[in-house]
């Protein structure tokens, strides 16, 4: 059997635990993935317990721990649980990936129904905050730890038709500086990733996938392509790790340029 590419490099996080939301699907997948590979037990949350439970089998599959859970991150109730069940499987939390997030339909301000606003900011910008809330006590308890929180390029600079996550992403920012401030001295870091235009199913979902369509996002994009979630996974594995060590309250933008 010819051995996994990660097999036999050093594991950075061997013995940590990360737990990791919006895990069923692109960039929480390929995050979770990455955790494990690098050794860690991984909880692996999200609304969908079956996206969570094939997310998990993979990570088995690969020869690494994996916990499926459902939860809601607009539900505290389902959050504490989640931590809870992380803790209580792997016995300690040192890594939280608050990467679950949705699109908002395209329309300017006036035409955003408010549902809608509600619902975009209540995932994005409330889901952040309440998995932080809880997450940190348990950091705190365990010595220390650092938090991700998946922002956006949408969370730095302002596009067209999109109030209500761009509102929630900048929000996602404020949050990470503030928490990453408020915990300096705790041994958390927190940081923000921000990507660009990655290639999972809410890429798909949003612009479509006809030529016509691939053509215009290309054109945003100065590096000519579109991210990979894998990319986007790096980012977070670095910013957790050792090498990261004096960088807090950072939104570090990973999207080809196209914010330049
Ligand atoms: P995706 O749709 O492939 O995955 C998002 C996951 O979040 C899904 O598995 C979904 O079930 C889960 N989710 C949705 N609502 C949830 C809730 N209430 N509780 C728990 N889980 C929930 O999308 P993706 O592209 O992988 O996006 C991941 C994150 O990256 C999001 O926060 C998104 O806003 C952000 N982002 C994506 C792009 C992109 O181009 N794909 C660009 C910038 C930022």
């Amino acid at each position: 059997m010819t051995a996994p590419e990660h097999e036999g490099q050093k594991r950075h996080f061997a013995g940590k635990v990360a737990f990791v939301t919006g895990a069923a699907s692109g960039i929480g997948r390929a995050a979770a993935l990455a955790f494990a590979r690098e050794g860690a037990g991984v909880a692996v949350a999200d609304i969908s317990l079956e996206g969570s439970q094939e997310t998990a089998r993979l990570i088995t599959e690969e020869g690494g721990q994996a916990l499926a859970l459902k939860c809601d991150v607009t539900r505290s109730v389902d959050v504490k649980a989640a931590l809870d069940k992380t803790v209580e499987t792997f016995g300690r939390l040192d890594y939280a990936f608050n990467n679950a997030g949705i699109e908002q339909a395209t329309a300017a301000l006036a035409d955003i129904p408010e549902e809608e606003w509600e619902r975009v900011l209540s995932v994005n910008l409330r889901g952040v905050f309440l998995c932080m809330k809880y997450e940190i006590p348990l950091l705190l308890q365990y010595g220390g730890g650092v938090i991700v929180n998946t922002s956006s390029g949408a969370g730095v600079k302002a596009f067209p038709g999109g109030a209500a996550y761009s509102a929630a992403k900048h929000g996602v920012v404020g949050l990470t500086k503030v928490a990453a401030l408020d915990y300096a001295r705790s041994n958390i870091r927190v940081n923000a990733v921000c990507p660009g235009i990655v290639d999972t199913p809410m890429r798909l979902r949003v612009f479509g996938d006809t030529p016509e369509e691939r053509a215009r996002v290309l054109a945003q994009e100065p590096i000519g392509r579109m991210g990979t979630p894998e990319e986007i996974a790096a980012a977070v594995i670095w910013l957790c790790s050792e090498a990261a060590a004096f960088v807090t309250g950072h939104a570090l933008v990973v999207d080809g340029g196209q914010t330049l």
